[in-house]
Formats: C-alpha cells, structure tokens, sequence
C-alpha cells in the first residue's frame, strides 16, 4: 500500500536543453536499470536507467519527446532538439529515462533487466580509479571557464531565462 503522501509527490525532469519538460505525479511502479542490447544502443550508454511510472500520472509540460519505433512493439521517445533519451514505451506501460529527472537520487533502482546481454565490465566500474571534474585542470583548462546551456533541475517559467 503507498502512502497518501507519495501518491500526491511529484517529480520533474525533462531533456538536457529543455525542450521537452515532463511531470511525473504518484509513485512509480519500478526503477530499474536494464542491459539489454536495445537499451544500450538507444541510451549509447552501457546500460539503461527507467522508471516505470505504473499508475503515476505524466504530463509533458513543455514539448513533446519524438519517437523512433525500435521495433514493432516498442517506441523509443527523446528530444528532437538535444537527443537526450527520455521514454521507453511498451504494451505493459511507459518508462521514463531515471537520469532525465532533476533529481535521480530520488529514485534508487531496485532491479536489472536484460542481464544476458550485460556487458563482462560493468560490475568492475565501481573499483576504477576515481577522478572529481577538476582534477583534470591541467590537461582541460577550459573546465574553469565552462557556462552551461543545460537546462537547469527545476521547471523554469520561460527557457532560456531572460537576462535580468
Ligand atoms: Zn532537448
Ligand atoms: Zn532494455
């Protein structure tokens, strides 16, 4: 039984140029990583983050992911700005991208899909070595002058913000 106060929580999110704004109502019916081959190539990443929104309600509040069918059952939804990936959408329900969200700590996972086609190294990533962003200010000078045009992790009443 969910609680009343998690089915009234609320969590935003949307893609990295904020293009596409989505809002996640209610708690969702698993977060999980999955290592299938599909979710790889559609993330281009080694494996893929979803919340599987369940009964929770979703509401795109700014634009609408394009979609690509990645196969006759399945349709893969990202930004046609920026091509963050942001929806895998099946006959059992639609799963948003865990990382897309402004605060993905919020949603631990709690199960993996697809382990066939897990990649040998995937568990050995916790035991690399371990470097912060500016540790590496001598090979990449450039880090200190960084502006970001990422979209900030909140809702933003216009997108890009007037300059005050
Ligand atoms: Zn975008
Ligand atoms: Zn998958």
């Amino acid at each position: 039984m969910v609680s009343a106060a998690v089915q009234r929580s609320v969590h935003t999110g949307g893609c990295q140029c904020g293009a596409v704004r989505f809002r996640m109502q209610g708690a969702p019916k698993d977060v999980s990583v999955c290592h299938c081959r599909m979710c790889q190539k559609a993330f281009g990443a080694y494996y893929a983050p979803l919340v599987a929104v369940g009964d929770a309600e979703v509401t795109w509040t700014r634009g609408a992911p394009k979609r690509f069918a990645s196969s006759n059952f399945v349709q893969r939804g990202f930004c046609g700005d920026c091509g963050t990936p942001l929806t895998y959408e099946a006959p059992d329900g639609l799963s948003l991208a865990a990382g897309a969200f402004d605060d993905p700590s919020q949603m631990p996972p709690t199960i993996q899909f697809g382990v066939e086609c897990k990649l040998s190294f995937v568990d050995a990533i916790p035991a690399l070595p371990e470097r912060a962003t500016l540790d590496d200010l001598e090979d990449a000078p450039f880090l200190t002058d960084v502006v970001s045009y990422q979209h900030p992790d909140r809702d933003t009443q216009q997108w890009p913000e007037p300059t005050p």
